[in-house]
This record gives structure tokens, sequence and C-alpha cells, in this order.
């Protein structure tokens, strides 16, 4: 799978996706991600890739064509699954979304916006979907394409060390997490609950189920209603 990110700045992505299980993920070959500057497909000498919006007002536009240009010089390249645009109005990002890409394991675009966002005929003509990571505005794109490509990654098998590692983490089955602890088994008369150190696995699995139904009911009730109404 190849995610290939656009933005003006794309030094924001860099960092996030290059290290830890990010950077091992790509030298293993399990995902490439690769970062495009806008501006060098810019058609003037200034570099230019923005505009003043028509009707006035503040902020700077993305202009159309670097756009175009960009992207088609991918899509001459290969085939891609999705060109998703980050946008504070897309769809809001969750796990399901995260789940969908990776399953389906095609190529995606991340186009980044900046300043105002991007004309909006580009998002007509060329985008196939708009993604939210949340209702607030950031000043770019960057950050949300790095947390989307760093979601998708790490459910590729291969990605995270331990095989079943994404499949117990929050949201893979409707659940939040169930609470964990390491050594030392007593922190200063802080203990660690006795279940875990049973060595009973049943024991241990049943108390960590009811922990994440229990934490869900609490913070996150309405995966449960969910859970109930598709039942
Ligand atoms: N004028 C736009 C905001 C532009 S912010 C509006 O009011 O909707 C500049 C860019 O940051 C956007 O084009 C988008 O790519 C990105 N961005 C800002 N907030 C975001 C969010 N919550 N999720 C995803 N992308 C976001």
């Amino acid at each position: 799978m190849r995610i290939d990110i656009i933005s003006v700045v794309p030094e924001l992505v860099e960092s996030p996706l290059g290290h830890s299980i990010m950077k091992r993920a790509q030298d293993k070959g399990l995902i490439t991600v690769e970062l495009h500057n806008l501006r060098d497909f810019s058609t003037n000498k200034y570099r230019q890739i923005d505009d003043y919006p028509f009707g006035g007002g503040a902020g700077m536009v993305m202009m159309v064509e670097p756009i175009i240009k960009c992207i088609d010089s991918l899509k001459a390249e290969r085939e891609y699954e999705e060109i998703i645009y980050m946008s504070p109005d897309g769809e809001l990002f969750e796990q399901r979304i995260a789940n969908e890409l990776a399953f389906k394991g095609g190529n995606l675009i991340i186009l980044c916006g900046h300043y105002k966002g991007v004309d909006e005929r580009i998002r007509e003509h060329y985008i196939t979907r708009e993604i939210s990571i949340g209702d607030y505005v950031l000043s770019g794109g960057e950050l949300g394409a790095a947390v989307v490509t760093d979601a998708i990654a790490r459910l590729i098998p291969g990605v995270l060390g331990d095989e079943t590692s994404a499949l117990t983490d929050s949201f893979q089955d409707g659940l939040v997490a169930p609470p964990v602890y390491t050594r030392p088994a007593d922190y200063k008369g802080w203990e660690v609950p006795k279940v875990l150190l049973s060595g009973d696995h049943k024991k241990i699995e049943a108390w960590r189920f009811e922990e994440s139904v229990k934490r869900t009911r609490e913070r996150r009730p309405a995966l449960l209603k969910d859970a109930d109404s598709k039942k």
C-alpha cells in the first residue's frame, strides 16, 4: 500500500511519520509514504500555488492547476483507491474508516489544504473522499494526514510487532480498551488488580472484557447503543 501526501509544507508530515512504528513499517516495505511539495507543480517562476479569493475577503485560496498537475502525475504512475482531501467539514475520521482503508489496501492520495483551503472545483471534480479529524480548525491538513496515515498503517499486518496488538486496541471491537499495568505490582501501596497476577488466562480475559464494557458505558456510551441497534 502506498500513500502519497500532497502539501505546501511537507516537512510538517515528515517527523510524525519518520520515527518509531511508522518508520519501521516503511523500512520493512509494508507501506510506502511519499511526500510531495505542491510548489514543485506551480506554473509560475515564483512557485506560487495560491491566489486571492474571488469576491474578496480574508485569506488565500489554493489554485486548481498545481494540484491537478500533481495528482495527474501520480495517477499516471499507478491506480488509486481514493483521492482524499483533509477538510474540517469532511466525514469525521474514526477507526471504522481506518479499518476500511487498511483492509482494502489500495493506494491513497491525501491532499492537505492550507490558508483558506483549495479552490472548490478541485473538491467537485477530483476529490473522491473528504476527511476531518474533528470539529475544530487547524492551520493545515498535514497533521490530519499524519493522523490518518498512522491509524491506517498500524492496522497493516506485520506493522505492529505483536500481530494481535491492533485488534485489542480501543474501537476495534466496538469497545474502548481495558486498563493496563506493568511492574512493579505494588508501587508505594498502589496495587495492580490481583487477577492480572493470577496466571489464569480465562479469568484475565473475562476481567478485561468486563472492564472494557464498564469503561465504554462510562466514557463512550454511544458505542454500546450503536452495537445494540445493530443486533
Ligand atoms: N476555511 C476553511 C478552513 C481552512 S484551514 C474552513 O473554514 O472550513 C486550512 C486547511 O487545514 C484545510 O484546507 C484543511 O486541509 C486543513 N484542516 C483544518 N482543520 C481540519 C480538520 N479538522 N480536519 C482535517 N483537515 C483540517
